[in-house]
């Protein structure tokens, strides 16, 4: 497949904190990240990543800005883990049934606050690589997230870079859901409520809870990654309750 933006790969040295090595297991989502640092090029932040490798353990897996994307951490063939999402924000968890660093490919926009052409550039160009990323491990496109959306108490982004551009959060989805359209027209598409990889496994941090609802009859403790109904969320409440009170 032929891209429009220019991709290559530098490599962050191996066996460093940015980059372990560890291989992820599978490839479940995405999560859309800027760089927070405005005016910096894709090669910026991969230089810095280098010069910093052992500094802490916070890393992506690619870099797109006007001119080209730097894959610093393989994510296309045996993808390896980043760390981009703290791992102790449970919404990942809720949402795709792991953490982040071990099943999402992170992706960091670059901006340019005063060029705004510069800007759109740099935003079409993530857009076509993230459809590019989606076609390759065969994932709905849809299945992202911003990291603003699983780290809300300290995280904004991609939204710093977005507001310069004057797109949402929801126009950027859109626009990596039509472009990914494009990349594979002809082809037969992924639905878009597909489920069939969200680990139906219950996650650690939520075991505690769902032996105690099943030993106490709240709830029977089954489909874990499920949405509860109004009605059943009362009915488990007052359930608790009536036992609380006995
Ligand atoms: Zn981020």
């Amino acid at each position: 497949m032929e891209l429009k933006t220019q991709l290559r790969t530098q490599l962050l040295p191996q066996g460093t904190k940015r980059r372990s090595g560890i291989k992820m297991s599978e490839v479940v989502f995405f999560v859309d990240h800027d760089t927070g640092n405005a005016n910096s090029t894709a090669q910026n932040n991969v230089s810095y990543f280098i010069n910093s490798a052992n500094a802490v353990s916070a890393s992506a897996h690619i870099f797109i800005d006007d001119k080209e994307a730097i894959m610093c951490i393989p994510c296309l063939e045996d993808p390896e883990k980043a760390w981009h999402v703290l791992n102790e924000k449970i919404k990942d968890n809720e949402l795709f049934g792991g953490n982040a660093n071990d099943i999402a490919i992170g992706l960091e926009l670059c901006y340019f606050p005063t060029d705004v052409s510069r800007s759109l550039q740099a935003y079409e160009n993530y857009v076509e690589i993230a459809a590019y990323l989606s076609k390759y491990h065969n994932i709905n496109p849809s299945r992202r997230s911003g990291h603003f959306e699983l780290d809300p108490e300290r995280r904004t982004d991609p939204n710093n870079a977005l507001k310069y551009i004057g797109k949402t959060y929801t126009d950027m989805k859109n626009d990596i859901l039509m472009k990914y359209r494009e990349l594979t027209s002809g082809e037969e598409e992924i639905p878009v409520q597909e489920s069939n990889n969200i680990s139906q496994e219950v996650a650690a941090w939520a075991k505690d809870a769902q032996a105690w609802v099943t030993q106490k009859a709240i709830s029977d403790g089954t489909n874990p990654k499920k949405f509860a109904t109004r009605e059943e969320l009362w009915t488990m409440l007052y359930r608790a309750y009536q036992q609380n009170k006995s």
